[in-house]
């Protein structure tokens, strides 16, 4: 059997197992400590923010800020629809009610259009005010957040970004994950950076941020005995693990870097097929390439599932696109909102298809990679 290509596995260096070695050295292997602290501050001075929680994990970061955000009971909040479920479940585990937000071309996420469109419909009025918006930079590419900022903005409404799969992709310039109320990122095994798994919520908030602290640490009310006045989790980031995630932040533009080299050679690889495309991205935008993903002209016979069973049999793993969220069986009674009379995200996942991204791939590998699927054509 080949050796396997990953589509996006982690890459370790020597810094993570330094801040590790200092934990147990000083013995401060949990709870918190001195790594939590600074990889708080480094990755809050990294992204342009001023105040950042580690959690145990993005998914437990996404929480928290729908709970900051006050969503409660029936609340509605406008999501990605073209997303990883972890976006939007949280929403569910307050009670909440998601409504789908359907894509566009331009940069596979939010479109804005729609997103009007659903404010114009849940007006306060006829239907309830939505609580807020839940947006994400899909594979590391930037919405359009001046937009969607903006229509946040007119309608009083909360923005958290889903920038799990975006750490160190910009927008004119500005980091992803600055630009809401709350952003999140995550450290799961096969995002840009890793900590073996763990997440991180940051805001301009200073509150917010203590609060969120609060929450993550069962709730407890400062008195010399336990004292709960609010239902808590057990949320925080270990000091080992964040460790691992200051080791990795110093390697994460190199990442990125690594990242746009493959994204680039298949991009020209694929320049000569029409029935190709890459996942595209804002001119305004630098994304961070965290996967490159193909889109196949309807008109072809060959379909992303035949890609991906082609690659398997060389042990080389290719992910289909996330099954848009209106089309989940556990979403079934949700709305969707389009600005079209069919949906952008549902045929995007139809004719897309995650290519491997790794950054441990070597060149060699990559053009077996595309000599396969260029013989499928
Ligand atoms: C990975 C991911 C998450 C969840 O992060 P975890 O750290 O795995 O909980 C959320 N949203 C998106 C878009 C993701 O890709």
């Amino acid at each position: 059997m080949n050796k396997r290509i990953y589509l996006s596995s982690p890459t370790m260096h020597k810094e993570e197992l330094q801040y590790i070695h200092e934990a147990f050295d000083t013995n401060w292997v949990a709870p918190l400590g001195p790594n939590v602290d600074n990889f708080e501050k480094e990755l809050a001075a990294y992204a342009g923010v001023s105040h950042a929680a580690a959690l145990s994990a993005g998914t437990a970061a996404l929480h928290l800020a729908i709970k900051l955000a006050g969503v409660k009971q029936d609340d509605i909040v406008l999501c990605s629809d073209l997303t990883f479920s972890a976006t939007v479940n949280p929403v569910s585990y307050e009670k909440g009610k998601q409504v789908f937000i359907d894509s566009e071309y331009d940069s596979w996420n939010m479109d804005p259009e729609a997103l009007r469109l659903a404010f114009k419909k849940y007006d306060g009025i006829n239907l309830p005010k939505p609580k807020a918006v839940m947006m994400v930079h899909l594979y590391g590419s930037p919405a359009k957040i001046d937009e969607i900022k903006q229509i946040c903005d007119e309608n009083d409404c909360v923005l958290i970004e889903d920038a799990a799969e975006s750490l160190s992709a910009t927008y004119k310039g500005v980091q992803t994950g600055s630009f809401g109320k709350f952003g999140i990122f995550s450290f799961n095994g096969n995002k840009i950076i890793t900590t073996s798994g763990g997440g991180m919520l940051v805001s301009e908030d200073e509150a917010a941020i203590k609060k969120a602290r609060f929450l993550s640490t069962q709730a407890r009310d400062p008195a010399p005995h336990y004292q709960h006045s609010e239902i808590g989790y057990n949320y925080r980031m270990s000091n080992v693990v964040a460790g691992i995630g200051r080791g990795q932040l110093v390697h994460l533009e190199a990442h990125r870097d690594l990242k746009e080299k493959i994204y680039n050679r298949y991009k020209n690889a694929f320049a000569d097929m029409p029935q190709i495309s890459m996942n595209p991205f804002l001119d305004c935008s630098k994304p961070n390439f965290w996967l490159s993903c193909i889109l196949i002209d309807k008109a072809c016979p060959v379909k992303p599932y035949d890609i991906m069973d082609k690659l398997a049999e060389q042990n080389i793993e290719s992910r289909p696109i996330w099954k848009p969220m209106h089309m989940q069986p556990v979403f079934a009674d949700n709305d969707f909102i389009s600005a079209h009379k069919t949906s952008v995200g549902e045929d995007i996942f139809l004719r897309g298809l995650c290519l491997p991204s790794d950054i441990k791939m070597t060149e060699q590998e990559q053009d077996k990679i595309i000599d396969i699927i260029k013989s499928m054509f």
